[in-house]
């Protein structure tokens, strides 16, 4: 145990899920990896945590697999992983030849010019700086308003995002969707992004230069939407732009200060649905978080 425990650590899970210890020897009927777990309204249901439900995928060797291999899984709660690879690119591809620094530069000078979502969207079609371009079928720019009072920022684009050209499509994108309907907002009410506008080859997490070369777009992209709140998800998203320090179990649930273009945009960074897709039982966790969400929104005078 105290090995696992120790690695856990050193893999960055440096926080427990809940803020009362449970003694799951005496309700081991409960326990996680028993079959059943506490549920936030998002799995469907029209309440609050509700009565422990079976959870089928349990019973799926997929799905057992996560506990025959805990390093693999461990990771993943870190850095949510995202379907499964797609065939390779079969165009011969620019790649950049500037470094990241000058590509940040010619990034930034590029992103100040637009003026709207679309010119923003020109531009990054001609931007050639980001190395993942290089590998993506599309660019995956935003899906939602363009003018939404809550913005949410991803890690990166997966393979059925890169398929359709557009943010959270996938699996993880629906349990989005059923997180933001269960405070009562569809898509016409949010504005859904990436860190990175370009699927990493093999799903991986983008390298930080990757995530400084696309930033400036992101920062002319909040700028333009002018959110009333910004909401990322994952510890990826919410290092990229929140500056956090320690893990994403530490820091969820906490409002921070984001200054863009000279105002202050209120930003809570909060799980990735991937990894709650793994882990209902921390589905609780983010259902506080999208609570507070909800509180804020109603509080403020709408647009
Ligand atoms: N995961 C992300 O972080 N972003 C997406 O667009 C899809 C999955």
């Amino acid at each position: 145990m105290a090995t696992l425990l120790a690695w856990w650590r050193e893999m960055g899970v440096d926080g427990a899920t809940d803020e009362t210890a449970t003694d799951w020897l005496a309700r081991a009927e409960r326990a996680p990896g028993s079959g059943y777990a506490l549920v936030a309204p998002f799995d469907g249901s029209a309440g609050g945590e509700r009565e422990a439900q079976p959870l089928v995928a349990r019973s799926t060797p997929a799905a057992r697999a996560p506990l025959q291999s805990p390093p693999a899984a461990s990771r993943e709660a870190i850095a949510p992983a995202r379907s499964a690879p797609g065939p390779a690119a079969e165009t011969p591809r620019r790649f950049p030849t500037a470094a990241p620094d000058a590509a940040a530069l010619a990034a930034r000078e590029a992103a100040r010019g637009a003026l709207d979502l679309d010119a923003l969207r020109a531009v990054l079609e001609q931007f050639d700086g980001c190395a993942l371009k290089a590998t993506a079928k599309s660019l995956c720019f935003y899906r939602g308003n363009v003018k939404a009072r809550l913005m949410i920022v991803g890690e990166a684009p997966g393979r059925d995002e890169d398929l359709q050209g557009k943010p959270f499509v996938g699996r993880a994108g629906q349990l989005l969707d059923k997180m933001l309907a269960a405070i009562g907002l569809g898509e016409d009410d949010v504005h859904i992004t990436n860190v990175v506008y370009w699927r990493p080859p093999g799903n991986r997490t983008p390298t930080p230069q990757e995530v400084q070369v696309c930033r400036p777009f992101l920062e002319r992209q909040i700028e333009l939407v002018a959110p009333d709140i910004l909401m990322t998800m994952g510890g990826s998203a919410g290092n990229a732009l929140l500056d956090m320090e320690g893990g994403i179990m530490r820091q969820r649930g906490r409002w921070r200060d984001l200054m863009v273009g000279g105002r202050l945009v209120p930003a809570m960074p909060t799980l990735h649905p991937a990894y709650l897709l793994r882990t209902p039982v921390a589905k609780r966790l983010a259902w506080r978080d999208l609570l507070a969400i909800q509180e804020r929104l109603l509080a403020a005078p709408g647009r």
